[in-house]
């Protein structure tokens, strides 16, 4: 952090083009894994350089504790394993960029940040291309953090709670399967795309088994309102990309995220509900052997 702060104030004495391409990825932290699991943590950062102008519009409070969240999934991933996620982490505070946001919202105009925003989707570009090369798939979660009433975890697969509201049949036509981010595992699965979705198998159910409680699920199969379906981050790197899969994850605050030993609690459960998930649907190993 020391090292990144010294680099961006000599950046600052110093032509805009030669500190872009002196310092690549400055504000993204890009660990490399060895499974075919990737964490992405868009609103977790904290940096506020300020070189980099406030955002003026969109939103811009921070998912709090998300990157150390995105940490301790990775290992205990690690430990459960013995291989790693790949984890890309956005540095920046949501202030300065979002992320999860197309680069017009995203950046606002600031070069500094366009630059951040092109290298934090390249570094989801590389570490699903460096899974599906060594293991044929790869399964991408998209790390955030809400604060809606009733403390759950909110599952987007880019489907909203009025489209998940509709019945089974509707749910289960391969053309809705299309518009969400399970199509590919949909494709390999036993049960119906509405029992992927929130059926005894799903991960909601999986969630819930383990205390956290999850929507969409079969305890709660169709979100309540306010509930986050999925973003920019999802659909640009899932959606009609063959062979990768995943969702968005929406950590509540309290009791998950909020303090060290929660977190270590919830991925204690994240991780072999993935597994499972994964193994149970897809037919693969996402520990990555
Ligand atoms: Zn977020």
């Amino acid at each position: 952090m020391i090292f990144r702060t010294l680099l961006f104030t000599l950046s600052s004495f110093i032509a805009f083009g030669a500190e872009n391409s002196a310092y690549p990825n400055a504000f993204i932290d890009e660990i490399p894994g060895d499974s075919p699991l990737v964490i992405s943590a868009p609103h977790g950062g904290r940096e506020k350089p300020a070189d980099i102008p406030n955002r003026t519009y969109g939103v811009t409070d921070a998912d709090a504790n998300t990157q150390e969240l995105a940490r301790t999934v990775g290992e205990h991933f690690f430990k459960s394993t013995g291989h790693r996620p790949h984890l890309i982490i956005c540095l920046l505070h949501r202030s300065k960029l979002d992320a999860n946001r197309d680069i017009k919202e995203a950046a606002q105009r600031n070069a500094i940040a366009e630059k951040a925003w092109h290298d934090y989707h390249a570094a989801i570009t590389r570490a699903l291309a460096a899974a599906v090369a060594r293991h044929g798939f790869a399964f991408l979660i998209d790390l955030h953090g809400q604060n809606h009433k009733g403390l759950r975890v909110e599952l987007g697969y880019l489907h909203s709670s009025t489209k998940l509201a509709q019945p089974d049949p509707l749910l289960d036509a391969p053309a809705f399967a299309a518009t969400g981010s399970l199509q590919f595992m949909a494709k390999n699965a036993t049960v119906s795309y509405s029992a992927l979705l929130k059926g005894p198998t799903s991960l909601g159910a999986l969630l819930e088994n383990g205390g956290f409680h999850s929507t969409p699920s079969p305890r709660l199969p169709v979100p309540d309102e306010p509930y986050f379906r999925g973003g920019y981050t999802v659909d640009r790197h899932i959606r009609g990309t063959p062979e990768v899969t995943g969702l968005q994850i929406e950590a509540n605050r309290t009791r998950l995220r909020d303090t060290a030993a929660n977190r270590e609690r919830f991925a204690i459960v994240l991780v072999p509900s993935l597994l499972t998930f994964v193994r149970t649907h897809l037919k693969k190993d996402l520990g990555g052997r």
